[in-house]
């Protein structure tokens, strides 16, 4: 059986990833940071239908809660054979108006803490020539937000970082891609409004904001080996509105 971390999968994204990777035959890693009770509700519920399921507490943006969560993984599985590096935080505010720990806070969960686990379970990755890790992006990385200098930065520091890994790690079995999603309807958007949402849906041609199951759909796809001969992609997953 093959097992899969994925990071912040206590709510929204990474809980739908979660529960798909399992559904489809992995072992399932729930990293948690503040939701403790939502990530132990999902293990037992993954367990409750006979699959293979931990809860682990970190914060991804500090190191040694990772180190912290690697050993308790490795007490547990041999190995890591899919990393999802999932866990973000939204930042909404004018450049002029971020400070220096809020831009700090934002990379060393998005972009450091992606770096971390992924050096984390790469020596056993690379000693068992296979491994697949799928990075969660955002359309804003790949097009730039107003008012989202931060995010969009370090969301795109993810992209060069897929980029870059697939042509380190590809010769050793190990694809890295990439995934922005669009809107995608999870709690990160629950401060907009009825009509905010509304118009979101009419700017995207498929006329919805995404379900967090499709783009768990995806990650599936990359994870498995139907996606074989693919490493280092960028792919949208937006509904076209970024099109
Ligand atoms: P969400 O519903 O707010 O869930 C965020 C998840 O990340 C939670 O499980 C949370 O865990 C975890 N997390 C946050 N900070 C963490 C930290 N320091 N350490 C470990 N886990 C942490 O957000 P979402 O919409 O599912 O977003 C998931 C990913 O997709 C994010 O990277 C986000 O930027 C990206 N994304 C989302 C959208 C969207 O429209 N929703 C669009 C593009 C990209 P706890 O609750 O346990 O703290």
């Amino acid at each position: 059986m093959k097992t899969a971390l994925i990071t912040g999968s206590s709510r929204g994204i990474g809980r739908a990833v979660a529960e798909t990777l399992s559904a489809n035959g992995y072992a399932v890693i729930i990293n948690y940071n503040k939701s403790e009770k939502e990530a132990f509700d999902l293990v037992e519920k993954i367990r409750s239908d006979g699959k293979v399921a931990m809860a682990v507490k970190a914060d991804v943006s500090s190191p040694d809660e990772i180190y912290a969560m690697m050993n308790k993984v490795y007490e547990n599985f041999p190995s890591v054979d899919v990393l999802v590096n999932n866990a973000g935080i939204s930042l909404q505010k004018l450049i002029t108006e971020t400070e220096i720990a809020e831009w700090d806070n934002i990379f060393n969960i998005t972009a450091r803490g992606a770096f971390i686990c992924t050096k984390a379970v790469l020596p056993k990755m690379i000693e068992k020539k296979q491994g697949a890790i799928i990075n969660i992006s955002s359309i804003w990385g790949n097009v730039g937000a107003s008012c989202e200098v931060a995010y969009s930065s370090a969301k795109s520091a993810l992209i060069g970082f897929t980029k870059a890994l697939a042509k380190e790690v590809g010769p050793s079995g190990i694809r890295v891609n990439c995934l922005c999603p669009g809107v995608i309807n999870t709690d990160m958007n629950r401060m907009h409004s009825e009509e905010t949402i509304a118009e979101l849906c009419a700017e995207t041609p498929l006329m919805k904001i995404g379900s967090p199951y499709e783009v768990a759909e995806a990650v599936l796809f990359l994870a498995s080996e139907k996606s074989s001969f693919i490493t280092g992609q960028v792919f949208s997953v937006d509904g076209g509105i970024s099109v």
